[in-house]
């Protein structure tokens, strides 16, 4: 019940990337498995704070570190949790979902056609490898992100007949493929208590 839950969590704020939990003024939980990693790096795992303390008292999860701000109930008062792991370890799915925002992940929310990055999935497009019209399906191994001009030019060709080089052979990542690709993006907001638990890429190289 409790890994459904979870994972039915983990979905919701997969989707909510304007949720107002992920800044400070929410006082978000950085997620960890019980073998202190991340539950999910991009989107970062967080909860809002009322879902941690509930956590907290159901004792499912261990608070590892803490906001200054503190809640008060008639019977106590308990600092706010920044980092909690959870104690049962929630073991991940080999391969993640194909979603719109994976297939980006995977791509690294570039063009595979021109290389174009954009921080924003909004100005990216999804385009057939083989054309539909020529049977081409709609699956990992054949939908790469592309730029709305790439996917123009391109139309209902092949890569080989609109003469365009494909950057890399679409593949189905397995999820902790996915999960070192977003390591490399890393959220806005950070709190500093968080930094010990998340490994960026660009810091490492810094
Ligand atoms: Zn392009």
């Amino acid at each position: 019940m409790f890994k459904a839950e979870l994972m039915e969590r983990a979905a919701q704020f997969r989707s909510a990337s304007e949720d107002h939990t992920r800044n400070v003024e929410g006082c978000p939980a950085l997620v960890l498995n019980a073998d202190y990693t991340p539950l999910s790096y991009y989107p970062l795992s967080l909860w809002p704070w009322q879902t941690a303390i509930k956590a907290v008292f159901l004792d499912r999860v261990d608070i590892v570190a803490s906001y200054d701000r503190e809640v008060h109930s008639p019977s106590l008062d308990m600092k706010i949790p920044s980092v909690i792991a959870l104690r049962q370890y929630v073991k991940q799915n080999e391969f993640p979902p194909f979603t719109r925002f994976n297939v980006f992940l995977r791509d690294r929310f570039q063009c595979q056609y021109c290389g174009t990055q954009s921080a924003t999935a909004s100005n990216l497009t999804f385009d057939h490898v083989t054309p539909r019209r020529l049977g081409g399906k709609t699956t990992w191994e054949n939908i790469v992100a592309s730029c709305a001009p790439c996917n123009m030019k391109k139309g209902g060709r092949t890569p080989k007949q609109a003469q365009m080089h494909i950057g890399m052979r679409p593949i189905r990542p397995t999820s902790w493929q996915l999960q070192q690709y977003g390591k490399k993006f890393p959220p806005n907001y950070m709190h500093e208590t968080w930094r010990d638990w998340l490994y960026w890429d660009i810091e490492l190289e810094a």
